[in-house]
């Protein structure tokens, strides 16, 4: 299995980062892809891969950090980014996208599209995969999508919070989906709709940790080690057999991420 989506980078894997991939590795994860969510995060975790080929990574600034940047740099950023990326070592742009409830913090949907459009085009440039972080806000993506050349390389729509009748749009224009530790909640119904609707060579598995801990650990810190609890849930759903459910789910991040399968 590989985790499309984990935060590892995040503070609250300082104590005990070691174990937590150790445990990982173990329960059967094989991949990792850590989406950076901003620019002082870059060039710390482009060692990442360096030291360990099974943890890959994305270069991004997330729509939720946006209001803590100045807009007057958002220019300078993406242009550092361009640079990061023509480097090598980057297997994804991202995170990036659109967040509707950061829109009253102070990132206007406006400054939001510029900047993901930015990280669209990229992702075109440099032929990587897109990390794409999408709440509250499919009306602006699908917009967008319409208007914009799509990048080759795919969107993967990380946490998928859209409905199951927009997976046919974003999977006509090319998008792959992944699910985190929701679908594994007892009330889950949306994310478990749309996950019937997403194409087998479309689906993915991510934790998104520290976020969203699947069942039984909702609340708590999730890590990696959780993913085989979101592929159980993803197959239930699905009618489908959890080990080809996973072996699939790998196949489609390897095409993605082809730096994990060396
Ligand atoms: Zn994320």
């Amino acid at each position: 299995m590989i985790d499309t989506h984990c935060h590892l980078d995040s503070d609250r894997f300082q104590p005990d980062r070691d174990e937590v991939i150790s445990r990982a590795f173990a329960a059967g994860v094989r991949g990792i892809v850590v989406p950076a969510i901003g620019p002082d995060r870059w060039e710390r975790l482009l060692q990442w891969p360096r030291r360990l080929a099974q943890i890959q990574i994305g270069l991004g600034i997330h729509p939720q950090l946006l209001p803590e940047l100045p807009e007057s740099q958002d220019e300078r950023h993406l242009a550092r980014l361009d640079e990061l990326l023509a480097q090598g070592g980057s297997s994804a742009v991202g995170e990036c996208g659109l967040d509707g409830p950061s829109v009253p913090a102070g990132a206007s949907m406006e400054r939001q599209l510029r900047v993901l459009e930015r990280h669209l085009e990229l992702a075109r440039r440099h032929g990587l995969p897109v990390l794409l972080h999408c709440l509250r806000a499919h009306k602006e993506l699908i917009a967008l999508l319409k208007r914009v050349p799509f990048p080759e390389a795919g969107v993967v729509m990380h946490s998928y919070s859209g409905g199951a009748d927009q997976v046919r749009f974003y999977a006509g224009k090319g998008c792959h989906f992944s699910f985190a530790g929701p679908v594994t909640f007892e009330d889950a119904r949306r994310p478990l709709d749309a996950a019937r609707a997403v194409p087998a060579d479309r689906l993915l598995l991510e934790t998104d940790a520290p976020d969203q801990a699947p069942h039984p650990h909702r609340g708590g810190r999730s890590e990696p080690a959780y993913l085989p609890l979101i592929a159980a849930a993803l197959a239930r759903a699905r009618g489908e057999e959890a080990g080809a459910l996973a072996e699939a789910t790998t196949r489609n991040a390897l095409a993605l991420f082809p730096a994990l399968a060396r």
